[in-house]
């Protein structure tokens, strides 16, 4: 490993152990936040035991939501944690899987590079893991990097990287390396008790791997008597004030609140021997306290496909909350089947909300219930926000049914379409491969004066993330034009339409971009913000 100069970076080690779904990225980003707000600059890093090199190709139901970065990279959700709770953008470097690990690996044993040399899993992988992970430190220059490993400690495919951790003390400053476990305390409703064998365990398993946790976040839903806190302490090592406990929370962005009342960041500090003033979360206190009393509430649908599962949509999920706490009002999300409306109709699903959203997705399943529930919203004056695929969808329903162009559509699902209004982009017509081969990362869009748009961004230029492969076809701009539908963003350099809009309708806006990924609870994104108000208008 080329390791010249020892850096100064400080690096806190995050596992998981007993059960997946404890929220690790949740507490990696909260840690993050805390460590900001003591004037300290972070950088999170997900580390990934999967050999896929990324999860673009993977399905939203067997992962959630793909990620996209600022540099276009396809990234792990838990990236969105980090931006929205740190505000900080991460680029592709922030998230390595072992299938990208191993790639470069082979690569460079097909290079000759390791010299004849038996190529291994100690010390070839784990030294390329070490890398990546001080890279990133070099790169960000940030004082603190907070590393994720995913999955949970005694998974098969996750061992390299815990070997990499432990030998990661060892290379680094003293006081330079900090071990978080996050485990699970659970309740036995018949006796009554909380039960902290599976933490013993969990730590043994981390110990039989050479890792002493130094701090253990437990995960409960009940409080965690002084007893069972010191006999955790005495079974796993660690002293009694390192034992945080993480009971729910009614919201995930409470943690860092809840983080700070338990002295984490300053156990943190004092461990890594870093001296900072205390963290300050007023504003984000502000920004929390919406989210918990709202003052008005408001019912919004999304119609999509990966219904089933909300991790799907996670970013959007998300940027409803920020444009809820920014307007006092709790959004209700109105899980939509598309397929339902198809079957149902759209006046017996969608009378009761006051906005209608229709996210990103793939393929034609579902797709004439969407184009339905557009219909249904641009006609009742329903606010409509329709993002990626949405917008796309926005547009072949006003071809077919205001431009009377019928059977209009995209050649995504239909060929030899006589109105073909959304085509697959020139740059996409040569591309065979399907990992990281979309319109990925962000572009700059131009906004016309006088539109929605604008009066959400107030600026001309705006630069937004994509991920996609078929775009509005130019052919048809004049004549969506010529019978009422506004184009009111377009990229300057590829002359592509970036976004569409209605003039004489309440809110009807649909984005080829993905403004979710950008929307932070501290800035929550303009377009949601304006949506949830029309909504709320629309309710009175
Ligand atoms: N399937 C569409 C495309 O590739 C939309 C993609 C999306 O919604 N992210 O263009």
């Amino acid at each position: 490993m080329k390791m010249t100069r020892r850096s100064k970076c400080k690096f806190i080690f995050i596992t998981g152990g007993v059960v997946s779904s404890l929220g690790k990225g949740i507490a990696a980003a909260s840690i993050g936040l805390l460590l900001k707000q003591r004037g300290l600059s972070v950088s999170i890093l997900k580390l990934d035991p999967y050999l896929n090199l990324d999860p673009g190709t993977m399905s939203p139901f067997q992962h959630g939501e793909v990620f996209v970065t600022e540099d276009g990279a396809e990234t792990d959700l838990d990236l969105g944690h980090y931006e929205r709770f740190i505000d900080i953008n991460m680029m592709k470097e922030n998230n390595a899987t072992a299938g990208q690990i191993y790639e470069t690996v082979l690569s460079n044993e097909r290079k000759g590079e390791y010299l004849g040399g038996t190529v291994q899993i100690i010390p070839h992988v784990t030294n390329e893991i070490k890398n990546r992970v001080t890279a990133v430190a070099k790169s960000t220059k940030c004082d603190v990097l907070i590393v994720e490993i995913g999955g949970t400690v005694g998974d098969i495919e996750s061992l390299p990287f815990i070997e990499a951790i432990r030998q990661m003390k060892f290379d680094t400053l003293n006081n330079s390396t900090l071990y978080i476990h996050l485990t699970y305390v659970p309740y036995i409703t018949t006796s009554g008790e909380l039960k902290t064998k599976p933490t013993q365990h969990s730590v043994k398993k981390l110990l039989e791997h050479g890792i002493q946790p130094d701090i253990l976040i437990t995960r409960t839903e009940h409080s965690i008597p002084k007893s069972a806190k010191e006999k955790i302490a005495l079974f796993c090592n660690v002293d009694k004030k390192s034992v945080i406990e993480a009971i729910d929370q009614p919201t995930i962005y409470q943690v860092p609140v809840e983080f700070k009342n338990n002295k984490l960041d300053d156990l943190i500090c004092s461990k890594l021997s870093v001296k900072t003033p205390e963290s300050d979360l007023e504003s984000w206190k502000k920004h929390v306290k919406y989210i918990k009393t709202p003052v008005h509430s408001v019912r919004i649908a999304i119609v999509g496909k990966y219904i089933g599962l909300k991790d799907s949509y996670k970013s959007i999920v998300e940027a409803f909350i920020h444009a809820g706490s920014d307007n006092k009002a709790k959004v209700e999300l109105e899980w939509v089947g598309s397929e339902d409306i198809e079957q149902k109709g759209p006046e017996n699903i969608l009378s009761d909300v006051s906005g209608v959203l229709v996210p990103g997705g793939f393929g034609e399943r579902g797709i004439e219930g969407k184009l339905l529930a557009v219909k249904y919203a641009r006609e009742k004056n329903i606010p409509f926000f329709g993002i990626c695929l949405g917008m796309q969808c926005a547009v072949i329903e006003y071809a077919r049914n205001v431009g009377g162009m019928k059977n209009a559509n995209s050649t995504e699902f239909a060929r030899k379409l006589k109105y073909p209004v959304i085509d697959l982009m020139a740059s996409q017509k040569k591309v065979k491969n399907k990992g990281g081969t979309m319109r990925l990362g962000a572009f700059n869009c131009e906004i016309e004066k006088g539109s929605k748009l604008f009066d959400a961004y107030e600026q001309k230029t705006i630069s937004e993330r994509h991920r996609h492969r078929f775009e509005v076809n130019n052919d048809y701009i004049g004549m969506l034009e010529d019978c009422g539908l506004t184009v009111s963003g377009k990229n300057p350099d590829l002359n592509l339409v970036e976004a569409v809009e209605i003039t004489d309708h309440p809110w009807f806006v649909g984005v080829q971009f993905h403004p979710e990924l950008k929307s932070r609870l501290t800035r929550p994104h303009p377009l949601f913000r304006d949506f949830v108000k029309a909504a709320l208008n629309y309710e009175k």
